[in-house]
């Protein structure tokens, strides 16, 4: 694609910081990962943070932290990346899907309640929901700050003290986001932040655990390591462990990123004022949300069309961008409809109905720090002229899934 998706911001000191790991024969358990997560932690502004291989082992841990496992269901979205949902079914337990507000495209702590009332009592002397009909106990809600904005996190923690659950944070696409001036990743018990080419903050791959609780990062910390006793010797192993170790060289790339952060998110968010203006009067789409509670950092530029045949039109957009070798991608085939997953959800089949639309109306343009005006120019314009031209389909299109191979996600 002559415009693609997304691209890493890489610039000399990057080089320099991977260079010097390279040249200091010291590539794994060395000085830049215990480096990276002081000044994430700082950035983040948790007490702990815990570097892994990737926003989903990070999830992962977290969930595993928090014991969260076979007899349990945790309450999430299905509009999202499927690593926010397979962390649980890792550990054996259930995700269990609430629909999503149409303008935020997150979590609506309303169709939470609506959730838990219908298909949970409360079990005094376990402290806990319980589903009516498996007698699985509901532990955590897991919000996902999807395309970097943040959930609605004052009414989700209200909920989450109401029936004693967890909050586990998927901030993987929200690095640097507020929500009421603080930092998402900060609100729940633990937070996940990924750090794929794609996202705000990229080590290659990897991924980072932020949490104030000295023990989850304790046990991330061990569990990361082969479940390694951290006082006692190397070989001393006091839990069944993963090796989920960022290396020196992922580290020395992120602590470029780091420095780099407010540089990284400013070019977004002039992109994103970009592609406002330059789409702001095009009849048939809806532009992203903006927000008064929250300042979000921008992971992608994704818009929805809408009207009769939103769907058909969003799929004719699709091809005609393709066509003119500009990348696009439909974010997110919920969760619930993913293949593999419809046998995973037992005798329940959820109805969500706003993922199902969001799905088939969304679509993220090109976004990447080094795209020029001239090419949010060239892709607006390829937008308001696709959308000017007769979309509707001539053959019956594939409801969810793209033909098209993805770049990245
Ligand atoms: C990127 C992302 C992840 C983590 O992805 P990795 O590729 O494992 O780093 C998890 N959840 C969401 C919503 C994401 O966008």
């Amino acid at each position: 694609m002559t415009i693609p998706l997304s691209r890493p911001e890489i610039g000399a000191l990057e080089v320099e910081y991977v260079s010097r790991v390279l040249r200091s024969g010291s590539l794994s358990l060395g000085p830049k990962v215990s480096e990276f997560e002081d000044k994430f932690a700082e950035y983040a502004g948790t007490r702990y943070a815990i570097a892994v291989t990737s926003g989903t082992s990070a999830l992962h841990l977290c969930v595993k932290a928090l014991g969260i496992g076979p007899e349990d269901e945790a309450v999430t979205t299905s509009f999202s990346f499927v690593a926010s949902a397979n962390c649980l079914l890792y550990e054996g337990a259930l995700p269990v899907f609430a629909d999503i507000d149409a303008e935020t495209l997150n979590l609506d702590p309303e169709r939470i309640r609506d959730v838990i009332t219908t298909d949970y009592l409360w079990d005094r002397t376990r402290d806990s929901l319980i589903h009516r009909e498996s007698g699985r106990a509901l532990k955590a809600i897991l919000p996902v700050h999807i395309f970097g904005l943040p959930c609605d996190m004052a009414s989700i923690l209200e909920i989450a003290d109401e029936f004693n659950l967890y909050v586990l944070e998927d901030a993987c696409e929200a690095l640097g986001s507020c929500y009421r001036g603080q930092r998402v990743g900060t609100f729940g018990d633990a937070a996940a932040f990924g750090f794929y080419p794609n996202k705000q903050l990229t080590t290659a791959e990897g991924g980072m655990i932020v949490t104030n609780d000295e023990q989850i990062a304790a046990s991330c910390r061990s569990l990361r390591n082969q479940g390694r006793d951290s006082e006692a010797s190397w070989l001393r192993h006091i839990a069944l462990g993963y090796n989920y170790r960022l290396s020196d060289l992922h580290a020395a790339l992120g602590l470029a990123q780091l420095e780099r952060i407010e540089e990284l998110l400013t070019s977004r968010e002039r992109l994103a004022r970009e592609y406002f203006r330059a789409l702001s009067n095009v009849p048939g789409i809806v532009l992203p949300r903006e927000s008064t509670d929250c300042s979000r950092s921008w992971f992608a530029y994704v818009i929805q069309t809408a009207g009769p045949l939103a769907a058909a039109k969003r799929n004719g957009l699709m091809a005609g961008l393709h066509a003119r070798d500009i990348a696009c991608q439909a974010y997110f085939p919920p969760i619930h409809r993913q293949p593999y997953f419809r046998e995973i959800q037992l005798s329940r089949t959820p109805s969500l109905p706003l993922t199902d639309m969001a799905a088939e109306r969304c679509l993220a343009l090109p976004f990447f720090p080094a795209m020029t005006s001239a090419q949010i120019g060239e892709v607006s314009a390829a937008v308001r002229e696709l959308l000017s031209a007769d979309l509707a389909p001539a053959e019956p299109q594939q409801k969810y899934f793209s033909a098209s191979a993805g770049s990245g996600l």
